[in-house]
């Protein structure tokens, strides 16, 4: 269809811009007898019939089904561009306004054609000289058409439409093709995008494994691998809260190692960290339920969240972690308190709702506490 167009439009222009230019400035020059007329350079409807029956002589050769086009007329110059009753029809009701184009299908030796009926532009004053009146009209022309047919239109009529058959075949074949095309480049943006998404999702399943990752490295004791001191204040910070909105009370536990000093100098640095890491185990094992949390506090110090617990329950915790630690038996044969490793404990309890913004309080308690069980003699547990 789009190469019907451009053939058509092509052709047009030639004989219009260039073919009529070029015979007018030969007769203004006086090398062309002002009454010249010939059909094979002036008519652009007998040219359009010539380059029409070679192309569909050349289309034939090759078995493409041609397009066919032609000019009609209801008064023309060649009887071969006489409209038909059905085509005169049509052209009557582009004059009267009815209709702007019309198409429908036809079928000729067995074949479907698409036919498009569009009407040419309306006559202007250069269309006068030959159309209108015989005896404006070059003589030439009156001697090979006479002087009746192709004359009598005004400025503004319609003289003729154009009538292209395309075959209907050729249509689909273009539709199919042009398909199978944009299905293609569909079928690509969709593999394209499927593809893009899902190296999206990977990029952010691995950066929320890696955020994950480095959340509980940032919450995580490197030496122990218990939870750090960042940990537990945030940790505290909420279960104060939750025991405030819910008012029950908090216990805390504080832990330090007894003559750690001394383990260090006797059985150096390296068995001091793993007899750390041995004692965190056993602390943290003792603290069961899911909101209780054992943190490394400071260098050999452990501190234990009870949330929900009273002071009675927190001290019998308390007593079994410094059971747990005394049941490794870690050699400490300089320890002025055993012949074993062990720990001291500070247990404090209170309730948020009574102590309200005493949270440092409770660290301060429990810390004192620790202080007075070390005084008592270590190895032991003490609360208030
Ligand atoms: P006390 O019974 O009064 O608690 O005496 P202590 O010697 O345990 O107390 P002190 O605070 O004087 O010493 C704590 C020691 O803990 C000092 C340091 O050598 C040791 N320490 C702290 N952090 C670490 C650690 O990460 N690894 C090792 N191996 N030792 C540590
Ligand atoms: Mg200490
Ligand atoms: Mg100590």
């Amino acid at each position: 269809m789009d190469i019907f167009m451009k053939k058509w439009k092509a052709l047009f222009n030639y004989v219009e811009t260039e073919q009529k230019k070029a015979i007018y400035t030969l007769q203004e020059k006086g090398v062309l007898d002002k009454d010249y007329f010939d059909p094979h350079v002036l008519s652009f409807t007998y040219i359009a019939r010539q380059v029409q029956l070679r192309y569909e002589k050349m289309e034939l050769e090759n078995n493409i089904t041609p397009y066919y086009y032609r000019l009609a007329a209801t008064n023309p110059r060649n009887m071969a561009n006489r409209a038909t009753e059905h085509e005169a029809n049509i052209l009557n009701k582009f004059r009267s306004g009815e209709l702007s184009r019309y198409t429908e299908v036809k079928e000729r030796d067995g074949k479907r054609f698409f036919v498009n009926y569009n009407p040419i532009d309306r006559t202007d004053k250069s269309c006068m000289k030959c159309h209108s009146d015989p005896a404006k009209a070059p003589k030439d022309l009156i001697k090979r058409y006479g002087a009746v047919a192709g004359f009598g239109d005004k400025v503004g009529g319609i003289r003729a439409m154009v009538i292209m058959e395309i075959p209907i075949d050729e249509i689909e074949k273009e539709a199919l093709n042009n398909f199978a095309s944009t299905s293609a480049v569909i079928l690509f943006i969709f593999i394209g995008a499927y593809i893009f998404i899902g190296v999206l999702m990977r990029k952010e399943h691995e950066l929320q494994k890696l955020n994950t990752v480095l959340e509980a490295r940032s919450n995580t004791d490197g030496l122990t691998g218990i939870s750090n001191r960042r940990l537990f204040d945030r940790h505290l910070e909420q279960q104060w809260r939750a025991m405030k909105r819910k008012k029950g009370s908090i216990s805390l536990i504080f832990c330090d190692i007894d003559n750690f000093k001394i383990y260090n100098d006797t059985y150096r640095h390296i068995a001091g960290d793993e007899c750390l890491s041995a004692i965190a185990s056993a602390v943290t094992k003792k603290a069961n339920r899911p909101s209780d949390l054992a943190a490394r506090y400071g260098g050999e110090e452990f501190a234990v969240i009870l949330p929900d617990t009273k002071l009675n329950a927190a001290t019998q915790i308390a007593e079994s972690m410094r059971q747990a630690v005394v049941d490794l038996d870690i050699p400490h044969e300089k320890s002025e308190t055993s012949n074993c490793v062990t720990i001291s404990i500070g247990v404090a309890t209170m309730r948020p709702e009574i102590n309200t913004d005493s949270r440092d309080k409770l660290i301060d308690t429990a810390d004192k506490l620790l202080y007075s069980a070390k005084k008592r003699g270590k190895n032991q547990v003490a609360y208030d």
